[in-house]
């Protein structure tokens, strides 16, 4: 069986820089962020896609996620931030483990959203502290 990075990143045997977790979510650094900040909030079980996730977490996701997207524009100095879910590898989703991409923003510009960059690694974690300390 293949094995899911997400779930690898969820149950720890690849690493990944947390900002938060919780019994049923997770949400880590992007790793080729499309702007500071951005990150992703995930489930910590197994879902391909948002069709398949059950209603009850879903139900919980966007209240995490205005949360979390509220800590990362003070946390980084964004005025605004982008959610966004692909679902289906043919709408762009390359990990078929379901997850939200919250992206803050800081001036109105075209998303290049499968064109970033990867992350400087001595400084992602100070973004993720920074996110942290507005929870
Ligand atoms: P999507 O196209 O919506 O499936 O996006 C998957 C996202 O996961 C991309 O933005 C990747 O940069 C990100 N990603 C892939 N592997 C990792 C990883 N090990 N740690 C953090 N982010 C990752
Ligand atoms: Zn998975």
């Amino acid at each position: 069986m293949t094995k899911c990075i997400f779930c690898e990143i969820a149950n720890g045997r690849i690493p990944s820089i947390r900002i938060y977790e919780d019994n049923d979510f997770l949400a880590f650094m992007d790793i080729n962020p499309v702007t500071t900040g951005h990150f992703l909030l995930t489930t910590r079980q197994h879902y391909a896609v948002i069709h398949e996730t059950p209603d009850e977490l879903l139900a919980k996701a966007l209240p995490l996620a205005k949360r979390l997207a509220q800590a990362a524009m003070l946390g980084v100095g964004a005025a605004a931030y982008n959610l966004i879910s692909n679902n289906g590898p043919e709408s762009g989703q390359l990990v078929a483990h379901w997850h939200l991409h919250v992206i803050p923003r800081r001036r109105r510009e075209e998303l290049p959203l499968k064109a970033g960059e990867p992350a400087d690694l001595t400084k992602l974690p100070f973004v993720a502290d920074a996110i942290r300390a507005n929870l």
